[in-house]
């Protein structure tokens, strides 16, 4: 072994700043190796560079990174064959940026509370092998023909070094970790394997890890079928040129279709995706999956992997991707975001707000051209993208301008129309007394059938908003369009919904209307239901029970801990029950022989209504079947 030529010491200002950042990167040791395997990239990047511009004029030869590891000698390397460095660019490289980077690192961070939110994107470069290394040695000999000599470095992660001539065959650099005792759990095949899928699955530069067996073909035997032998072959972890980085043109759906499998194996094919390429102001490139989604959104969040040069970097898009399209899969690339600073940063940094906007605009004109070349096909993608679109209406003000021409309002009927389309379609027979054209709309058409069957029957159409967002949707639409209410159907009788001027008359006297309103009071004896008797159609059913569009709309807030609403949230619900005055049965009751009589009956006509809700349940529900076969056994 060489003789010791150099001993140093770092000069930095903390004595010793190991301490504190393994403390900090307690929870994201694993990311030394992203930082080592980036590094290694780095320099094979340089020399190619060097290489195509002429100032390296030697071979490149086989240029593929190495990655080993060895339990007993509890070791890991990680070799290239890139720029390599001389002994006193170790000292200046080595010595001076990597330490101090970490040192500014600590300063910055060490009293701040955020130290955990940039915890796996704060990349401390080489310095990070001290978390998981007692000693690091680093072996280079530098791509520079007169240089024969190889230097060794070597470092405790104090601020002492030693450096010494080497002998090294290649160009390039081995950086061996020789692994502490709590890090054992690196020295582990599968350990390591999981963590070059995670950060270098799609690194530029080749990467091997061990080897693994292959089945090839091997001639034909005497009948023509082919053999097969084993081989063993170097484990490439990554795919060097993902298809992010190649041009849309060269590319088929079916790539696109391949690589969404590729990064999501057991998910269902997307409807479709955008591929970003921007140069200019910001540098971004990446693929956006629009993935069918549904109802159940939450869970398929972070799904969007963030990536700088093509190192994975997080899977926590947050800021950078706006709210509403936190639900896309794919991939992000760009050198442009900060991944070194906090949080709170990151959300005014003027880059980031740029990229997210982008991304807005693109969604919308992607959406847009959909919706142009192919209408119906639009519509059927719609109930899976819907949501997306409506939350980036109510969350995104300049989405909401280009989404207004595509957005699709969807009736119960199953058919769609655009906002302009419906508007058209209603204004003439869903305009009330205030010129404010009434959107009627069913959150459940499965059990509000008889309330639309009702609108239906004064002519008024119905839409379906049934989603997860729609009463947000609603509020925020209403706000939007001029002139407009949007009402749930069953929130008043269907002669009420939408008032106009002529009002219909009643059958009833003022003095058989008391009697009526007495009779049920009896029957209900409910003080959380407020009465009256109403002149509706006599088709209508003889009772309605509805929530008014404003008392539902306090009590959703309520539940969704909306400022101010939520002593709403501990009041029983309160409906109104009209009584049809107009119906038959009403006559059947005054005429009734007696009182017993015409409660029963008017109980009875209460039930009905109470059972076309789902709300008739228990006890009630079984005398009101009790009732029934009495009275059609009479
Ligand atoms: P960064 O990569 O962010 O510059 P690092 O602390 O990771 O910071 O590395 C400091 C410097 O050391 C690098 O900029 C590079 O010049 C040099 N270096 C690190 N690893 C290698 C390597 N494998 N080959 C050549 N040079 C390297």
């Amino acid at each position: 072994m060489a003789a010791v030529t150099e001993k140093g010491n770092i000069s930095i200002h903390t004595e010793n700043i190991f301490p504190i950042i393994k403390k900090f990167l307690y929870s994201d040791h694993e990311i030394f190796l992203r930082e080592l395997v980036s590094n290694a990239v780095d320099a094979t990047q340089k020399l190619k560079k060097l290489s195509s511009i002429g100032e390296f004029s030697g071979e490149l030869g086989d240029l593929t990174i190495e990655v080993k590891f060895d339990k007993k000698e509890k070791t890991i390397t990680v070799s290239d064959k890139g720029i390599g460095m001389t002994a006193d660019e170790i000292k200046k490289y080595i010595n001076q940026i990597a330490f101090s980077g970490a040192t500014e690192f600590v300063e910055k961070f060490k009293d701040k509370g955020d130290a955990k939110d940039i915890i796996g994107r704060f990349g401390l470069g080489f310095y990070s092998a001290f978390m998981v290394a007692d000693k690091v040695e680093i072996i280079s000999r530098s791509f520079k023909a007169d240089e024969t000599e190889a230097a060794r470095w070597e470092c405790d992660g104090s601020t002492e070094f030693e450096l010494t001539e080497a002998i090294k065959q290649d160009r390039g650099t081995d950086v061996i970790l020789h692994i502490n005792n709590d890090s054992e759990e690196f020295l582990d095949e599968f350990r390591l394997k999981g963590i070059l899928e995670k950060y270098c699955k799609f690194l530029p530069v080749e990467v091997k890890f061990g080897t693994k067996e292959e089945s090839v073909e091997d001639g034909v035997d005497k009948d023509g079928k082919p053999q097969y032998k084993t081989v063993t072959k170097d484990r490439i972890i990554n795919n060097p040129s993902p298809l992010w980085t190649k041009s849309p043109k060269e590319l088929k759906d079916e790539d696109y279709l391949n690589f969404y499998k590729e990064l999501y194996p057991f998910s269902e094919d997307p409807l479709f995706w955008i591929h970003l390429n921007v140069d200019y102001p910001f540098n971004l490139t990446g693929i956006l999956y629009f993935p069918k989604v549904k109802n159940d959104f939450e869970i398929q969040k972070n799904k969007i992997q963030l990536y700088s040069r093509q190192v994975f970097i997080t899977d926590e898009v947050k800021d950078v991707v706006p709210d509403f399209l936190m639900m896309l899969h794919g991939i992000l690339d760009s050198p442009d975001i900060p991944l070194n600073v906090s949080r709170s940063y990151l959300q005014s940094d003027a880059n980031v707000k740029k990229i997210s906007q982008h991304i807005t605009k693109k969604v919308a004109d992607k959406l847009s051209e959909l919706f142009k070349k192919d209408r119906k096909d639009f519509e059927k993608k719609w109930d899976d993208i819907n949501i997306f679109v409506k939350y980036g209406i109510i969350s995104d003000e300049k989405f909401y301008d280009r989404a207004k021409e595509f957005s699709l309002l969807k009736n119960v009927d199953g058919q769609y129309f655009t906002f302009d389309e419906y508007r058209e379609k209603v204004k003439v027979n869903q305009t009330d007394k205030n010129d404010q054209v009434i959107y009627l709309y069913s959150s459940n058409p499965g059990k509000q059938d008889s309330f639309i069957q009702a609108a239906k029957n004064k002519g008024y159409d119905v839409l379906n908003l049934d989603g997860v967002l729609d009463s947000h949707y609603i509020n925020s639409l209403e706000q939007k369009l001029e002139k407009t209410q949007i009402k749930r159907v069953d929130s008043e009788t269907a002669d009420k919904l939408i008032e106009k001027d002529q009002k219909s008359e009643s059958v009833l006297s003022q003095e058989e209307q008391d009697q009526v309103k007495g009779l049920f009071e009896k029957a209900i004896n409910n003080k959380n239901m407020t009465l009256a008797v109403e002149a509706m159609s006599p088709d209508e059913l003889p009772v309605v029970i509805t929530m008014s569009e404003f008392m539902r709309r306090m009590k959703d807030m309520a539940k969704l801990g909306g400022g101010g609403y939520s002593f709403m949230g501990s009041m029983p619900d309160n409906y109104n029950v009209a009584i049809n005055g107009n119906h038959a049965i009403v006559q059947k009751i005054l005429k009734a022989e007696n009182e017993d009589q015409k409660i029963t009956l008017a109980k009875q006509a209460y039930d009905l209504a109470l059972l076309s809700q789902n709300m008739l349940t228990g006890a009630d529900l079984t005398n009101f079947i009790k009732r029934s076969v009495t009275l059609t056994a009479q």
